[in-house]
């Protein structure tokens, strides 16, 4: 699972009006003028890493790793669209100025389609949409040909025909009978070259757990059983931190079966995370502090997912278009899952490009100027640690009626939206908590607790507000925000002012953070879905005063368009 646009945010919607089209099944595709528009909604980002800690083995294997990483852009687009790699040639030809812009946005999206507006073609002469199988199917077959296929074949051929690891293509169109192709198969050559590049990176790198994990890696590409290499992507303990292969199956829009190619090639942020093991060290302390009646607590908490925190030196493939991963969650094969757990990792240093670049300038247009030293990146990468560790604490195994249950069986469609507004809101409460207890809990050195800190933490988390409704209440995650959003409004602890700017109200910002919360943790704790539905909908509402100030931020950036500096740079 991975999460684009950071904590809390919203899938994309529309936020830009495509040119009308012109005649059915005939898109008019963007001019010059229309393309720059569009492409301008990425901010330029260099994305810069101090590799220079590496040890000598490791800085030579990352020389590898970086080129298998780029190898994964050419796998991912062959599996994106059957005409991507040809279009790719054919534009890299074209050197007028819509020809390059063209090229541009192609390789923001790795193909001709605009991810952000619904994969519209952004290039004449191509499909009316990315085709909902993309290559992973052929885009003749439909969905019952695939369905029907399937009861001719034994349960193991099903089970290949429904496999991660393989594409399926027509055997004899005329029958309607199709074949299932491995990947090690289909992409042979790339997958062999790419074998290559993990295994002559495994012998430079000293660190065992990467040596292990590179060479089965390796070995996967080539037998298609990805299940002892995820085993030990989880026992990875590494300053490279690597994640490559084939992951994700959202680009299988007809049946989310087959995975993607992707690359993300990271440094250990060390800092964060001493960082994270002080807060995980704390939490029982915590959860026995939450402001939920004492009878709901838990006595012991589980062991928690991972989290690593890193700096991404190059991602690719289908990690590398559209809105960029902020951080993500593997793997996804449930039996490894079940035996060691999941793992998430956080991009740091593309978390604090999207900060500069989209955050700052809706802090600017949103709050005082006086408040600006208060928008704070550390306070604000802190928050969204805080947010992920408070998943693991709160109600989980819960009773109503004498039933055993959870929140989610109870709280149905209306689960994500309290479960992520109760991350967020506990983390402010936690991180409080922690500045409120820095010393007796031996934090003072990861965690400033002082009253400019809590300002900052805050402010910071006012103008993120904004960042998460931008683009409108019709998922989970925007009608969360705008219900913490307008609760602290009717609390009086986010004020707005004449001008039009938003300022936190200190004094009663702590208390409203707690009564929230304790309404959070208590209808989880009863499995309270009509009071769930209640606060839904009465608070995860767009207000016109809200939408006013939205209205104001139309020009600033969606996302970034990363640089890989540190990647280019290596030799
Ligand atoms: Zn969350």
């Amino acid at each position: 699972m991975k999460l684009r646009a950071g904590i809390l945010s919203t899938m994309l919607a529309a936020s830009f009006c495509l040119p009308a089209i012109a005649e059915v099944g005939n898109p008019a595709t963007p001019d010059l003028a229309e393309l720059t528009k569009m492409t301008q909604r990425f901010a330029p980002t260099p994305l810069k890493v101090d590799v220079t800690k590496l040890s000598a083995g490791d800085r030579k294997a990352l020389v590898y790793l970086v080129t298998a990483a780029r190898k994964i852009n050419d796998i991912f687009m062959k599996q994106f669209w059957d005409g991507d790699t040809a279009l790719y040639a054919k534009l890299q030809e074209d050197t007028s100025p819509l020809g390059k812009a063209r090229l541009h946005y192609f390789w923001l999206n790795k193909g001709p389609w605009s991810g952000i507006d619904g994969f519209k073609p952004f290039i004449p002469d191509v499909p009316p949409r990315k085709p909902e199988g993309a290559n992973f199917y052929p885009t003749d077959m439909s969905k019952e040909t695939f369905e029907h296929w399937l009861t001719t074949l034994s349960a193991k051929e099903q089970e290949q025909a429904k496999s991660f690891f393989s594409v399926i293509r027509w055997n004899d169109k005329a029958s309607k009978t199709l074949k299932n192709i491995p990947y090690s198969t289909e992409y042979s050559a790339e997958l062999q070259k790419l074998a290559q590049l993990l295994r002559d990176a495994a012998k430079e790198t000293d660190n065992e757990t990467l040596k292990k994990f590179l060479n089965l890696r390796a070995d996967a590409f080539l037998s298609d059983d990805y299940y002892a290499s995820d085993v030990a992507w989880m026992d990875l303990d590494a300053p490279l931190d690597v994640t490559i292969g084939p992951y994700e199956t959202y680009n299988d829009e007809l049946f989310g079966y087959k995975a993607a190619f992707e690359a993300y090639i990271n440094l250990r942020d060390e800092k964060e995370s001493a960082k994270l093991s002080s807060f995980s060290a704390h939490l029982q302390e915590i959860e026995n502090n939450l402001p939920m009646d004492a009878q709901y607590r838990s006595p012991k908490l589980g062991a928690g997912a991972a989290i690593r925190v890193v700096d991404e030196i190059i991602c690719s493939g289908d990690g590398a278009h559209g809105v960029q991963t902020a951080a993500y969650n593997l793997p996804n094969d449930d039996r490894v899952v079940q035996q060691k757990g999941s793992k998430r990792v956080m991009l740091k240093n593309v978390q604090e490009a999207k900060f500069k670049s989209v955050l700052l300038p809706i802090a600017e247009k949103t709050l005082p100027k006086a408040a600006m030293v208060d928008i704070n990146f550390d306070m604000f990468f802190t928050h969204i640690l805080a947010h992920e560790l408070m998943h693991g604490l709160g109600p989980h195994q819960i009773k109503v009626n004498g039933r055993d249950t959870t929140p989610r069986e109870e709280l149905k469609e209306l689960y994500s939206a309290i479960e992520e507004t109760k991350a967020d809101i506990t983390g402010l409460f936690a991180l409080q908590y922690m500045m409120d207890h820095a010393k007796e809990m031996g934090m003072d050195k990861v965690l400033p607790s002082d009253e400019k800190a809590q300002r900052q933490l805050y402010t910071t988390y006012l103008s993120s507000t904004f960042r998460s409704i931008r683009f409108g209440l019709s998922e989970a995650h925007g009608k969360g925000t705008a219900m913490q959003f307008n609760f602290l409004m009717d609390k009086g602890a986010f004020v707005k002012s004449a001008d039009g700017t938003f300022a936190v109200d200190m004094s009663k910002i702590k208390s409203a953070v707690t009564e929230l919360d304790h309404q959070l943790l208590t209808i989880e704790a009863q499995g309270d879905y009509a009071a769930a539905k209640d606060m839904l909908d009465k608070l995860g509402v767009m207000r016109p005063e809200l939408q006013k100030t939205l209205d104001t931020l139309h020009d600033i950036p969606n996302d970034i368009a990363p640089i890989f500096v540190t990647a280019d740079d290596l030799h």
